[in-house]
């Protein structure tokens, strides 16, 4: 059966396009056609961008949107939607306005009466959710935390009252220092750390906050990570995933 044509991309509208986190296989058909076929592609960082497109062999004019200019690139974005513009909006990795620019962007369009559609796909946040083996159905996101001391207690404060599993990112120069604190403001609650999804050294580490800071070493704090606790009672068992290359 042949495929039927698909209708093309419609003007004036944003499109937030989600692109790998790590694996550049996780892209999706319909992104590559969205990024091919808008007139410009709006870029937390066009230098990265750029290696992606050209990894897919597209030469789609790019445009920097990053969080210190989303303002002024917001009122430019605007401007080429009212001109009719197909705009696609990406940002380095992962889901646009995940802990990442966006929403600003999407609110100012949305309020101007232009389309936003989502264009779906690699999310670090679902890919460790899922795989975490923690409950799925009721979960948090709660991203970066503060990096103040005071502030970073008092929210992680806030959040243990919170139901269901606990989502947060976290840069790899604090995760040993956010263990520290889980460790006090979560004793013995379960935790999951998905390191470096989607890439070679992927890696799921269960356990305490307690038996994961002394079950690590240093050098193994190096990569990305999300942080995933488990609601209080929650103790079905979950050994770590077995290593593949042992
Ligand atoms: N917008 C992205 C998304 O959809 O997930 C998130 C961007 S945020 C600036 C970057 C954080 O996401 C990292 O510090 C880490 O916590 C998490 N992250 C991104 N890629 C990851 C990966 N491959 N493995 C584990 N965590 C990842």
């Amino acid at each position: 059966m042949e495929p039927r044509p698909l209708p093309p991309l419609t003007s004036a509208t944003l499109y937030l396009v989600a692109t790998p986190i790590g694996n550049l296989e996780d892209i999706t058909l319909r992104a590559i056609r969205v990024l091919r076929e808008c007139d410009v592609v709006a870029a937390e960082d066009t230098r990265r961008t750029g290696q992606l497109l050209q990894h897919l062999g597209l030469r789609t004019p790019l445009l920097s949107y990053f969080q210190f200019n989303e303002a002024r690139r917001s009122g430019e974005i605007l401007q080429r939607l009212a001109r009719g513009e197909k705009i696609a909006l990406v940002t380095d990795a992962g889901t646009p306005g995940i802990s990442d620019p966006g929403e600003r962007v999407v609110q100012a369009a949305l309020a101007h009466g232009f389309r936003v559609e989502s264009v779906p796909g690699a999310c670090a946040l679902v890919a460790a959710l899922t795989a975490s083996g923690l409950p799925t159905a009721e979960f948090h996101f709660a991203g970066f935390l503060p990096h103040k001391s005071g502030a970073r207690r008092q929210r992680l404060e806030a959040l243990a009252a919170v139901p269901g599993t606990l989502v947060l990112y976290e840069s790899p120069y604090r995760i040993e220092r956010l263990l520290g604190e889980l460790r006090e403001v979560f004793p013995g609650r379960r935790l999951v750390l998905a390191r470096e999804l989607t890439k070679k050294f992927e890696e799921f580490r269960r356990g305490t906050a307690e038996e994961l800071l002394n079950s690590s070493s240093p050098r193994s704090w190096k990569g990305e990570f999300v942080v995933l606790i488990a609601p209080a009672g929650f103790d079905a068992p979950l050994s770590a995933q077995p290593d593949p290359t042992a």
